[in-house]
């Protein structure tokens, strides 16, 4: 198979916030990837602009470090040893800036090029997302061309999101506006909707009549420590479910859109939102995960004692439309659960009649993993191969990516990497679009308002377990049980 990497206009990328955790550990190593790939041209720049006092020499040091510390391997071979790393920190450059002042931003405008695509990565503190968007006007950086890319949260219920969509769309128009959620970015996350609209066979079993269910974990292995007082104020359901769990569940649920453009494809994405049914009590489960012997609990991460923030979330949604009605979507996510997995489950129906002795042999199930490995696989009923008469077996057809596209799998762009080239790009399909991100809010809000009224109190589960019992034992309800997930 062979790659087909083609190069994007020059650009002028500013990174606001490039000193930052996610810039070197994300943001600059994925460039770097693009840029060995052949992708950033060589006139194209990356300008750092945040507190620190340094220099662009200083700033290319801090990123060739970050290269090392965080850029992983390519191919057989450490990122920070390809020999491109020099002439890619020649493009970098850097300026020190105050978002709430005035310090920084003439030296700004006179490193921006106008005559190219300009972009402006918003890596930074929400709170001044409104500060950057304002002095970027005000000085003159940003035009009608121009893209800003804002990071997560956005928002922490619907009020706060509205507030921060109008403050952005005082200064920008929505399609210069891309919000990221990185799930999005994932290469199967897109193949899902290859898989849905690029294949005859799975469309018309898309549906209430042949689904049974759907399944979406998000399951960490990791606490929050070092980060809890902040996690403390968010929890699972605004952190993860609100954004990353729901757009997953809006590509599995969409209508096909009329064509593969931003705008059909955030649409559809809208409908399913608006359809999305209230949740009861009844059918979610909060957890907390508690101590082992080498790590904290959440209370004691969060150093919060009485905290009723949520580690773990799991619960039981339905869409209200003709193709989902009735179909369950289960969702659940968690920290310090047994296993760093990401799937999606749709779960077939049995047959309605089996011609052989027994119809307990398992159902066709489609998953697509995110995490640790991409890939998809479709269990499917055959033949136990050999002789002994007719005894089937169910086994999962696997499409790892790694194997399908052999030596071209590494060129699969990370999340970041490619969500930056589709700014470049401006292309607006894979961010989220402001009503999306209020309307996802509007049904989260009522959710966690109750649990406030009700001082709903998390349940403790194990930690290196997936979440408490009861989120066993709320699909064991429903005759249904959690799919094993793949280490
Ligand atoms: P960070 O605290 O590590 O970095 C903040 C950056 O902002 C630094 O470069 C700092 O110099 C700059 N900065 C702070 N105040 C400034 C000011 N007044 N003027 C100019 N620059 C200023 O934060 P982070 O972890 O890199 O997160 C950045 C954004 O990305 C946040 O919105 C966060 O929610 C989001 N995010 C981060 C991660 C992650 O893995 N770190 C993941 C998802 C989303």
């Amino acid at each position: 198979m062979v790659s087909r990497v083609i190069p994007v206009k020059p650009f002028d990328l500013v990174i606001f916030g490039g000193t930052g955790d996610l810039a070197r550990r994300k943001i600059l190593p994925g460039l770097f990837r693009r840029f060995i790939a052949g992708q950033m041209p060589s006139d194209a720049r990356i300008i750092g602009a945040a507190r620190s006092d340094i220099d662009a020499q200083g700033f290319r040091d801090m990123v060739r470090q970050a290269v090392s510390e965080f850029g992983g391997t390519l191919g057989d071979k450490a990122l920070a040893e390809y020999d491109e790393l020099d002439s890619f920190l020649a493009q970098l450059d850097y300026v020190t800036i105050d978002a709430m002042g005035e310090q920084g931003w003439s030296e700004l405008r006179s490193k921006v090029r106008k005559e190219l695509v300009n972009a402006f990565y918003f890596s930074v503190a929400p709170s001044l997302f409104g500060d950057i968007a304002e002095r970027l006007k005000k000085h003159g950086l940003a035009d009608e061309d121009s893209r800003i890319v804002v990071e997560k949260p956005f928002g922490r219920d619907l009020s706060s999101a509205q507030e921060l969509n109008e403050t952005l769309a005082s200064f920008f128009k929505e399609k210069q506006i891309y919000r990221i959620d990185h799930y999005l970015g994932k290469e199967t996350v897109q193949n899902l909707m290859a898989l849905r609209f690029g294949n005859i066979m799975f469309e018309p079993l898309w549906n209430a009549n042949y689904v049974d269910h759907i399944q979406i974990t998000v399951a960490e292995t990791v606490g929050v420590s070092g980060r809890g007082a902040y996690y403390d104020k968010s929890g699972a359901m605004r952190d993860m479910v609100q954004n990353h769990l729901m757009q997953l569940l809006c590509l599995i649920a969409m209508e096909p859109p009329s064509q593969f453009s931003s705008d059909s494809v955030r649409d559809e994405k809208l409908k399913v939102i608006r359809a999305l049914q209230p949740v009861a009590p009844h059918e979610i489960v909060r957890g907390q995960y508690d101590a082992t012997e080498t790590t904290l609990s959440y209370r004691e991460d969060a150093e919060n004692p009485r905290t009723f923030t949520e580690s773990f979330i799991m619960m039981k949604t339905h869409i209200a439309n003709f193709r989902w009605a009735g179909v369950p979507f289960y969702l659940r996510t968690g920290k310090r659960m047994s296993n760093r997995a990401s799937e999606i489950a749709v779960v077939f129906k049995a047959l309605p009649h089996s011609i052989f002795d027994s119809n307990d042999h398992g159902r066709n199930v489609l998953s697509i993993q995110l995490q640790p490995d991409e890939g998809i696989t479709m269990d499917m009923t055959i033949k136990e191969p050999g002789p002994g008469g007719m005894r089937l077996v169910n086994v999962p057809l696997d499409m790892s990516f790694a194997d399908a596209l052999g030596p071209d799998a590494d060129d699969v762009p990370d999340a970041y990497e490619r969500l930056i080239m589709d700014v470049i790009r401006g292309n607006q399909t894979l961010f989220m679009r402001g009503d999306e991100v209020e309307a996802a809010w509007a049904w989260t809000d009522p959710i966690i308002e109750d649990w406030k009224a009700r001082n709903d109190v998390p349940k403790p589960y194990d930690s290196g377990s997936m979440g408490p019992l009861d989120s066993q034992a709320l699909m064991q309800r429903d005759g249904r049980a959690w799919r094993e997930l793949k280490k």
